[in-house]
C-alpha cells in the first residue's frame, strides 16, 4: 500500500510522541491511515484504487462516520440508508454527528467511510453496509468531476481536542450523494470492526501519549517551584517541591502507571506484529492475545489517563489548574479518549462477554494465562513468581464464578462487574509489566549499552513503588468481582430520585 512497512510495536513507540506532541492534530493522520487500511483490504476497482493512492500520501484525509443521534453505542440503530443505482453505485442519505476529522481545509479532498443500511437489509448490526463516500469526486484517472452531495451542517464546541474538527455530516440532502461500497452487502459491521480494532489500540496510545507528556510536564515543574523546608531541616533555605515526600508519591504514581502502560501497549503492538506476520504455528496464539488486550490497553490507557492529568495538576499546584500552563488542556483533552471508539464501559463488556466468557474454548483468556504463566517462569526473584501465579488463579477462579453466574442467572447480575474485572485484570496486566521490568533489570546488573545509571535506577524505583503502592488496587478490584452483582443490576431507577 505504500509506507516503509515497519513493525506496528515500532510505530507506536514512535506515534506516542506525534501524539503526545498534539493529539487533536495527530487524529487527522490516525483517521486517514484507518481509512487506507480499509480501502487497501475491501475497495474494488480502479477508482477506489486511486483514492487510496491519494489517501495514503497524504493528499487525503479519511474518516469514520458511525454515530447518528439515535445510534451512539448502539451502532445497529443507524438509519442512514444506501440505494442502490443502476451504474453499481449507491446513493446515500442521513445524518452522521460527531464525525472527527469530517471538514477541514487541510487537504484537498475527504473520503468518508460511513456505515449505512442498504434499502430491503434487515435492522440491527447485521444488516449494515460500509461505503467510500469522497467529498470530492474523482474519476478513474483522477480528474475532479465536482463536489458530492455532503455537507458539513456544524462544528462541535468541546470540552478539549480543539484542534480536531468534530462535526456533523449530511450525506444526500439533495438525493445526489454518490458512495461505493466496500467488500460485500451486510458486512458493514465485520469491516467496521477491523477498523475499529486498530483504532482503539491508537485510542490507548492517546492515552498512553498525554499521560507521559503530563508526567515529563510536572516532573519538570516540581523542579523549578521553591515551596517550604526539608521537614528534617526547618530552618534551612527553600526547596524545590520536587524533595517534598508526597509531590514524590505523586510522580512516582504518574511514572509508574505510564511506564507500565507503555510496556502494555508495546506487547498488544508486538502481539498484532506476531499475529500477521509472525511463525505460522504461533499466529492463532497471538490473535488471541492481541483480542484480549485491545478493549484492555483502550480502557485501561484512557481511564488512567484522565486519573493522571488530575494528579499532575495537583502537583503544579494552583498553576496546574490556570490556562497559561499546558496541564488544564491535557485534562480537557484527554476526557474524549475513554468515550469514543467505544465508551469504555463498552470495552469492558467485549472484555467480559466476547474475548472471555463467551470466547470459543477461552482461547482468548488461555492465550493471556500462557503470556503470564510464561514470563514468571522466567523471574528469578522466584517468591514474586510465585505471588504472581497466586493471584493469575484467584483471578482465573473469579471468572469461573462469573462464568456459572451467568448460565444460572439474569445476565445483568455479570455485566454489572464487567468494569471491576477489566480492572482487576489492569491493575494484575500493569504490575506483571512492572515487575518483568524489575526482573529484566535485576538480571542484566547494570550492563545497559547508551542508558545512564540514574535512568536505570529510577525506573527499578518507579518498579518497586508499583508493586508496593498501586498494585494492591488489583484486590479491591478483584473483591467487586466476587461480590454480588444484583446489588447493582437489581436498582430500579427510583433509587437515583
Ligand atoms: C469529540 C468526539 C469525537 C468523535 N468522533 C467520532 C468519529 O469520528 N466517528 C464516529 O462515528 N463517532 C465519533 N464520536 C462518537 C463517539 O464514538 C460516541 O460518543 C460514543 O460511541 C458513545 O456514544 P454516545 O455518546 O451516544 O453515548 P451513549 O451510547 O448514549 O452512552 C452513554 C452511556 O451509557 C453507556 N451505555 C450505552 N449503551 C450501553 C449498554 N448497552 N450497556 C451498558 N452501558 C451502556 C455508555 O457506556 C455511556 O456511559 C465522537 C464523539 C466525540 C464527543
Amino acid at each position: 500500500m505504500g509506507g516503509v512497512g515497519m513493525p506496528e510495536a515500532v510505530w507506536k513507540a514512535c506515534a506516542e510522541y506525534l501524539v503526545a506532541a498534539n493529539p487533536s492534530l495527530s487524529l487527522y493522520s490516525m483517521l486517514t491511515m484507518g481509512a487506507c487500511h480499509l480501502l487497501h483490504a475491501y475497495g474494488k476497482g480502479e477508482l477506489l484504487e486511486q483514492m487510496l493512492s491519494r489517501l495514503v500520501t497524504g493528499e487525503w484525509g479519511g474518516t469514520m462516520c458511525l454515530t447518528e443521534p439515535i445510534a451512539g453505542s448502539d451502532v445497529g440503530a443507524l438509519r442512514t440508508k444506501a440505494i442502490p443505482q443502476d451504474d453499481g453505485t449507491y446513493r446515500i442519505v442521513g445524518q452522521k454527528i460527531w464525525i472527527s476529522s469530517g471538514d477541514h481545509d487541510l487537504c484537498d479532498n475527504i473520503v468518508h467511510t460511513v456505515l449505512a443500511r442498504i434499502e430491503g437489509d434487515p435492522a440491527g448490526t447485521e444488516g449494515i453496509s460500509i461505503f467510500a463516500v469522497p467529498k470530492i469526486l474523482v474519476d478513474e484517472d483522477g480528474k475532479i468531476l465536482g463536489a458530492n452531495d455532503v455537507q458539513c451542517a456544524g462544528l462541535e464546541h468541546k470540552m478539549g481536542i480543539r484542534g480536531s474538527a468534530t462535526c456533523t455530516m449530511q450525506f444526500g440532502d439533495n438525493n445526489q450523494c454518490v458512495g461505493y461500497l466496500l467488500g460485500a452487502p451486510r458486512s458493514g459491521m465485520a469491516i467496521m470492526f477491523e477498523m475499529m480494532n486498530a483504532a482503539r489500540l491508537e485510542v490507548g496510545l492517546q492515552g498512553l501519549a498525554v499521560s507521559s507528556t503530563a508526567y515529563r510536564h510536572a516532573a519538570r515543574y516540581a523542579q523549578d517551584r521553591i515551596q517550604g523546608q526539608n521537614p528534617e531541616d526547618r530552618n534551612g533555605p527553600g526547596v524545590a517541591i520536587i524533595h517534598h515526600a508526597d509531590v514524590k508519591r505523586m510522580l512516582l504514581k504518574l511514572k509508574s502507571h505510564t511506564e507500565a502502560m507503555r510496556s502494555l501497549t508495546l506487547l498488544a503492538a508486538g502481539a498484532q506484529d506476531r499475529a500477521a506476520h509472525g511463525e505460522k504455528i504461533h499466529r492463532q496464539r497471538y490473535t488471541h492475545l492481541l483480542d484480549f488486550l485491545i478493549p484492555l490497553v483502550k480502557a485501561t490507557n484512557t481511564d488512567l489517563a484522565w486519573d493522571l492529568t488530575g494528579e499532575a495538576i495537583q502537583i503544579y499546584g494552583g498553576y496546574g489548574f490556570c490556562t497559561e500552563y499546558p496541564m488544564e488542556q491535557m485534562a480537557r483533552d484527554c476526557k474524549i479518549f475513554s468515550i469514543y471508539e467505544g465508551t469504555n464501559g463498552i470495552q469492558s463488556m467485549d472484555l467480559l462477554m466476547r474475548k472471555i466468557l463467551l470466547n470459543k474454548d477461552f482461547q482468548c483468556l488461555n492465550a493471556f494465562r500462557d503470556f503470564c504463566v510464561t514470563e514468571t517462569a522466567l523471574f528469578e526473584d522466584k517468591e514474586l513468581a510465585a505471588s504472581f501465579m497466586k493471584k493469575l488463579n484467584h483471578l482465573l477462579t473469579s471468572v469461573k464464578k462469573l462464568g456459572q453466574e451467568l448460565q444460572e442467572g439474569p445476565p445483568n447480575k455479570v455485566l454489572a462487574k464487567a468494569v471491576p474485572l477489566q480492572k482487576a485484570i489492569r491493575y494484575f496486566s500493569l504490575g506483571l509489566m512492572q515487575a518483568m521490568a524489575l526482573d529484566r533489570l535485576t538480571k542484566a546488573k547494570g550492563r545497559f549499552d547508551g542508558l545512564s545509571r540514574e535512568f536505570i535506577e529510577g525506573r527499578k524505583a518507579s518498579a518497586k513503588y508499583f508493586l508496593e503502592f498501586e498494585f494492591p488496587a488489583y484486590e479491591l478490584a478483584l473483591s467487586q468481582v466476587n461480590a454480588d452483582g444484583n446489588l447493582i443490576s437489581r436498582c430500579e431507577p427510583d433509587t437515583f430520585r
